[in-house]
């Protein structure tokens, strides 16, 4: 069973592209990650590091949200920075050290794929290719990761419509790949006291629209680590199948978004208390 997804017509002013309509699967569509599912009652977590940044970061970051539930290690390594001289990501020794990290402790792995030539390569050492904001309308890359077997974390454009979003996951679906988890990442509005506008009625619209898990990325979405932990917990109120968010062993020092990375014992609280939250939607933590 999901969270209630009450029957009333939605008024969306579009055409619900043909795959992704829930009129077509009614139940819902569990995307299954090595021994778990997204998409069901269950609610799984994804936690790590915006980036790999050494072996020693990663591994000390995910053994801690390991021990503290999470389910999925995330970590780029291919990084789409807005400028060209921040940190751009350790590539393909950044892949090696997320291989080695998931066959030592056994957790999945979701990293960004940005150009469609690096897919072979991520496939092997990821077991979720991350589609990013900056790329939703990418659309060769869209039917590439279409074309590949790997479960497709997509994630929201920044100044996407559901409609735009809902149609990128079609390009993906359209080419024979039904595994993508939708991730609502936040949008940009007038508002600059938050990195992005955190869209949480995205979760029931694209849940009654589309039969795909919807998972939210609090982090970027208020840009603001103190916020974090608010929006995660509204998140799986909202009915969301998971959260993604970035942790880092010692946040100040982080290459890459360490203002909204929660520490590892910060991590490790709200866990404790999402699993609360998740009891009173009758949903769990995986
Ligand atoms: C990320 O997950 O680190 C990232 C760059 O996300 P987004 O594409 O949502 O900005
Ligand atoms: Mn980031």
């Amino acid at each position: 069973m999901e969270a209630t997804v009450c029957s009333a017509p939605v008024n969306t002013g579009f055409d619900i592209p043909a795959r992704v309509n829930r009129e077509g699967k009614p139940d819902g569509t569990i995307v299954r990650i090595k021994d778990f599912g997204d998409g069901g009652k269950g609610i799984v977590i994804i936690a790590g590091p915006c980036a790999v940044e050494s072996r020693e970061q990663l591994f000390a970051t995910a053994r801690s949200v390991k021990d503290s539930g999470a389910k999925i290690i995330r970590g780029g390594a291919f990084k789409p920075r807005s400028s060209p001289y921040k940190f751009q990501g350790m590539g393909e020794e950044g892949l090696r050290i997320l291989d080695e990290m998931r066959k030592e402790t056994g957790m999945p792995v979701v990293t960004e794929v940005m150009d469609a030539r690096q897919i072979e390569l991520i496939s092997k050492n990821a077991d979720i290719l991350q589609v990013g904001s900056r790329n939703m309308q990418n659309f060769p890359l869209l039917k590439e990761v279409g074309m590949s077997r790997k479960p497709v974390l997509l994630k929201r454009g920044m100044m996407s419509t559901i409609e735009e979003f809902l149609l990128a996951a079609e390009y993906i679906l359209n080419q024979g790949n039904e595994n993508v988890i939708l991730c609502e990442r936040g949008i940009r509005t007038f508002e600059p006291s938050t990195r992005n506008t955190l869209d949480l009625s995205a979760v029931p619209m694209l849940k009654q629209l589309s039969h795909l898990p919807v998972i939210v990325d609090p982090s970027h979405g208020t840009g603001l680590r103190w916020m974090v932990p608010s929006m995660a917990k509204a998140s799986i109120a909202a009915g969301a199948d998971g959260l993604i968010m970035e942790v880092h062993y010692d946040p100040e020092q982080a290459l890459c978004d360490g203002q909204q990375s929660l520490s590892l014992d910060e991590f490790s609280l709200l866990m404790t208390e999402l699993k609360r939250i998740a009891a009173a939607v009758d949903r769990y933590i995986l």
